[in-house]
């Protein structure tokens, strides 16, 4: 008779040896954005570490020593021309690839879902899939003839809201959009292609999620909200002296504050998100895989307005690097963002389904 204890200690024993490491594998990233949480949390897990960075951001990626190996590169862009990166590297994407990365050319494995980040940096195609979820947004213009009350005009991609501007009729926009040229902080260019939205008096809350394919799981994580230049800080300017000066408020992104959320809604955030993945299954085969983020306004009457969503970690997750409250309610001290992900990467590995992560 086989003897139970034995076996299983043998199993155990021949599993162990026989399990795929991670340790042999790469975590790399871009210098920028969110790459020390990223680096750090792949450290922590066991993973190699690679940053590509440019020349003179190399000072943060050394001081902080994050990074195993560093790649000089000038532009971000230079990707398939970029050497010493072996098979066993797997990229996190963040907002800088969004930014200045083709994705249809990027020629290294992604963790998370390259086609739902395509969709989500296309503002019609992300909207389709926010309301397609559900979720209320805020009306959109599509002539600026048809501005009747406060509006935000907005530039396409991640461009950390820098440029954006209000306006409440069609000639207060075209006096605002000269003012904005003139002053050098847009581009004719920029203003060829614009996405005007309903401005929603409430307050911003960025809500970052964790979709586990490993675990089966969406997990909420994180709360932030931004910290912007110079809207957060025109109140200091009387109303006298910015009606005489003529001060615009602009939202150029700066960092990030952290935020807990009155409990009563996070029931609500759950269902949200919860919402936003199922429908991500049908956009993409694979779905959501990893991180993403739900961009917010609440109103006084507590309802929540989406107003974008990243498909990818956000900057926002920095505020928690080494812990936060929803982190450790969830997963104990010490985790965050980074560090999540190189986790479900482990785990992946581990459990034979590091194809289910990738694209
Ligand atoms: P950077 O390397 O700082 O130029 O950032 C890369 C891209 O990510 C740019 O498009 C930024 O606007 C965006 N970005 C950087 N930090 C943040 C942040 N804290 N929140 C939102 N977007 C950001
Ligand atoms: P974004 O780059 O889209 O994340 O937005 C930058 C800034 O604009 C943030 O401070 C947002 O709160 C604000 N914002 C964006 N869309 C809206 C909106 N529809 N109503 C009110 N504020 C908005």
């Amino acid at each position: 008779m086989v003897n139970a204890k034995y076996f299983y200690t043998q199993h155990n024993y021949y599993m162990a040896r026989n399990q795929p490491t991670h340790k042999s594998y790469t975590i790399a990233t871009l210098g920028s954005h969110s790459a020390l949480g990223i680096l750090k949390g792949a450290k922590e897990e066991g993973f190699k570490t690679l940053c590509i960075c440019k020349p003179q951001d190399r000072i943060t990626y050394d001081s902080f020593g994050v990074a195993d190996k560093i790649i000089e590169t000038a532009s971000f862009s230079d990707f398939p021309k970029l050497k010493g990166i072996d098979n066993k590297t797997i990229f996190i994407p963040h907002g800088s690839y969004t930014a200045y990365v083709d994705m249809d050319d990027f020629p290294f494995p992604i963790f998370g879902n390259r086609e739902l980040i395509k969709v989500e940096s296309n503002r019609d195609t992300q909207r389709e899939w926010i309301v397609k979820s559900g979720l209320k947004v805020p009306e959109v213009y599509h002539s600026t003839e048809d501005i009747d009350g406060l509006v935000i005009v907005k530039f396409h991609g991640a461009a950390g809201g820098k440029g954006y501007f209000l306006a409440y009729s069609r000639e207060n926009f075209e006096e605002k959009r000269r003012r904005m040229v003139r002053a050098g902080i847009v581009t004719e260019k920029q203003l060829e292609k614009i996405h005007i939205q309903k401005y929603i008096i409430g307050v911003n809350v960025y809500a970052s999620y964790f979709n586990s394919v490993v675990r089966d799981e969406l997990e909420l994580l994180c709360f932030d909200k931004r910290y912007e230049a110079n809207v957060d800080n025109i109140g200091r300017v009387p109303a006298e002296d910015q009606i005489a000066t003529m001060v615009t408020p602009t939202y150029t992104v700066t960092g990030n504050i952290p935020l807990s959320i009155r409990e009563s809604l996070l029931p609500e955030f759950f269902r949200m998100g919860e919402a936003v993945a199922r429908t991500a299954r049908g956009l993409s085969e694979k779905g959501m895989i990893g991180p993403f983020c739900l961009e917010n306004v609440i109103n006084q009457k507590l309802e929540i307005i989406t107003f974008e969503l990243s498909a990818r970690i956000v900057a926002g997750t920095n505020v928690d690097i080494g812990g936060g409250p929803y982190f450790h309610l969830k997963h104990g001290p010490g985790m965050h963002m980074g560090r999540r992900i190189a986790l479900e990467i482990k785990e992946g590995i581990q459990q034979g389904m590091l194809d289910e992560l990738l694209t």
